[in-house]
């Protein structure tokens, strides 16, 4: 059975009438019954006989037939999944919780009971969760403390096209305790462990056709259609390539906005940054159309917002009103929204990319880049659920054909330390794993130097009780290091504090360009200590340019921290006043990769590594000709930039034995 193309079935109806027609239908549904009007409810029987029959089944469907939000349901439902657990794995954290907040709606109880989700930092399940969405990391991490993923009877990895590291991580792995799970013991009851009375079951699901891969790789997997209801979408090119997508973008929907029939359009850009800045432009120009004109709802969409803070763009279209859905590729396949009728695709979309240390990187870089053709018919078909719908594409017809056909697998363009040591901690080797695709030579081999270095492994590459307790905290080495670190130090309370606002999903600090000297003002001259009452605390956020839900996040992620750091022993104690070295030199043991020396033409050359790194314009240290310094992040854009940066010692580094590389 051939999937439909995004334009190839004829539909008939006038678009405009049409579409308002069906989009009154289904908004006012009774939930069951909006189920079972998913294009995936007229198989569910069939489904259910295949998931029933099937050790492995790959499914495949069309963004919006109901795979993410219907399968765990029918599985539930029909009892498949016995009496364990059903993981519904996705890439991204505002896909889990969002998904599971909708299915918990749909089975009509509270998120957090039966229906709940698990991402990092955030968990809303309980003794009684039977349906648990969670990040591809958090399963990934549950293989420490479980290594046969025992507790659960079904494993869904979902949008397994877009291959991140963590599925790719977590696919490798299925594949073993498959064979220890389901291999048939001796006799029943009196098998070898756990493995006898608890079989497991797999289902891959993704949104593109290339299913044959995954089910190459489980061999004998069985491959399931799941047709969507895709109307035609009309798709425009470009006349010539665009300088200014963002402005491309704005010009598109405002013409959109007076020459087309009503329907909401969905804008897809590369990051949150160009989405707040969009967002804020199109606003303005919306408020000085003429009162008589539909009036434009904006609603933003990206990876870190908190659970729930995109809520309006999954509620029904206000009469008189088109929305304007700003999103990442969050809403390519992992999101559906209702009511789209137009698409704009601005044919970038950010992607994390490992840059090579012989180049001058060893770092992971996240860049803005074109995007493939795959995710361009992934982005067209969005419009193009409800009713036939049109897609704006801000390039030209050459471009598209020129663009890649589909990405590449993370695992082979990120850095893997992190992951390394998590496997590591279950005796595992990336080297020696069955994988998909194996990950690059280089980016391996730098994962190693780093563990090496922050000596969380020994010269025979084996893990060190070091490397176990970083492993425990769900940082990055770097971090874990540092709060290690802090022990000795005796500064764990301060080194908590800024681990745990640099894991924060948003900065605390808010820019603005129109109040630059206010903020200014604010962040050099007022002391920020904190108010008292929480009522005051929204204010003095304001008033302090600081963000404040970045800040309570941060909160809640030092009080997770600081529980990992009580069950390993690490003393949540507080360095003696004012003194700044112990918690540069705690940070300095994680970020020892982190290091640069101020050279005669004032740039900065890292202790490891050829790179030549400047401050960022933004560090209170830029210009200030620092000896040594200490980073967090390098950014790349037409030169390397280190940002947050701090002052350290030459002879701390000394201590460090970080500068014997230099030759
Ligand atoms: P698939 O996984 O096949 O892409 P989903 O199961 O995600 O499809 O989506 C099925 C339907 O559920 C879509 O019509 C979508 O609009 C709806 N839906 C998903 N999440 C929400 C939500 N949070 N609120 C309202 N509707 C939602
Ligand atoms: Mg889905």
């Amino acid at each position: 059975r051939a999937r439909k193309s995004i334009n190839g079935h004829a539909g008939s109806e006038g678009e405009g009438r049409r579409f308002s027609v069906s989009l009154a239908s289904t908004k006012q549904l009774p939930l069951q019954e909006q189920r079972s009007k998913l294009p995936i409810a007229k198989g569910k029987d069939a489904l259910i006989q295949e998931f029933r029959e099937n050790e492995v089944t790959v499914l495949l469907g069309e963004t919006g037939s109901g795979k993410t939000t219907q399968v765990p349901q029918y599985l539930l439902e029909s009892g498949i999944a016995r009496d364990g657990m059903i993981a519904v794995t996705q890439p991204r954290k505002v896909a889990a919780t969002s998904l599971a907040t909708r299915v918990a709606v749909e089975q009509n109880v509270t998120l957090g009971s039966s229906v709940g989700y698990s991402v990092r930092f955030d968990e809303r399940s309980s003794s009684e969760t039977r349906i648990k969405y969670m990040t591809d990391g958090m399963i990934v991490r549950e293989l420490m403390s479980d290594p046969l993923l025992s507790k659960y009877s079904v494993v869904i990895v979902d949008e397994a096209h877009e291959r991140s590291l963590r599925t790719d991580l977590l696919i490798a792995n299925l594949k073993t305790i498959l064979r220890q799970r389901n291999t048939p013991q001796d006799v029943k009851g009196k098998g070898k462990g756990r493995a006898d009375t608890n079989p497991l079951k797999i289902i891959v699901m993704s949104a593109t056709l290339d299913a044959e891969k995954f089910g190459r790789f489980f061999s004998g997997a069985k491959i399931i259609y799941v047709q969507g209801r895709q109307h035609p979408v009309k798709i425009y090119h470009s006349s010539q390539g665009q300088v200014d997508y963002a402005d491309a973008a704005m010009r598109t929907f405002f013409q959109i906005h007076t020459e087309y029939p009503p329907g909401d359009v969905l804008i897809f850009l590369p990051g949150q940054e160009d989405i707040e800045s969009l967002e804020k432009t199109i606003q303005i120009y919306a408020n000085q159309l003429p009162q008589d004109r539909m009036s434009v709802l904006m609603c933003p969409m990206y990876a870190s917002q908190a659970p729930g803070q995109n809520s309006k763009v999954f509620r029904p279209t206000p009469p008189n009103t088109r929305k304007c859905i700003l999103a990442t590729n969050i809403a390519e396949t992992s999101i559906t929204i209702p009511g789209v009728k137009f698409v704009i695709d601005t044919g970038k979309c950010k992607e994390k990319r490992y840059l090579a240390r012989n180049t001058g990187g060893g770092f992971d870089t996240l860049l803005t880049r074109d995007i493939t053709q795959s995710s361009a018919m992934q982005r067209a078909g969005r419009a193009g659920r409800e009713g036939a719908g049109y897609c704006f594409r801000l390039y030209t017809e050459d471009a598209f054909k020129t663009m890649a056909l589909s990405s590449e697998p993370e695992i082979m363009r990120c850095s893997l330390s992190s992951s390394l040591l998590q496997l590591k901690c279950i005796g595992q080797d990336l080297e020696t794993l069955e994988l998909m695709d194996q990950p690059a030579d280089e980016s391996m081999k730098s994962s190693l130097i780093l563990l090496f270095f922050l000596g969380a492994l020994n010269q025979k590459k084996e893990i060190t009780s070091i490397g176990r307790q970083m492993a425990a905290f769900p940082l990055e080495p770097i971090f874990s290091r540092a709060i290690i670190a802090s022990k000795e130090y005796g500064c764990t309370h301060e080194v908590l504090d800024i681990v745990s606002i640099l894991s924060a999903s948003s900065k605390i600090f808010v820019e603005s360009s129109e109040q630059r000297d206010a903020v200014s003002e604010a962040r050099h001259t007022r002391k920020l200590t904190s108010p008292r009452a929480r009522a005051d605390c929204k204010d003095w956020c304001r008033r302090h340019f600081l963000n404040e839900r970045a800040l309570l996040e941060a909160n809640d992620i030092r009080e997770q921290l600081r529980q990992t750091c009580q069950r390993l022993g690490i003393d949540h104690q507080t360095s003696c006043g004012d003194k700044e070295d112990p918690v540069i030199h705690s940070l300095g043991h994680g970020l020892a990769m982190n290091l640069a020396l101020l050279q005669p033409d004032g740039s900065y050359k890292q202790t490891i590594g050829q790179a030549i790194v400047k401050i960022h314009p933004s560090s209170t240290l830029c210009d200030k000709k620092t000896p040594a310094i200490i980073y967090d992040e390098l950014v790349y854009t037409n030169q390397i930039y280190a940002r947050g940066v701090s002052r350290i010692s030459k002879s701390f580094i000394m201590t460090l034995g970080m500068l014997k590389q230099e030759s």
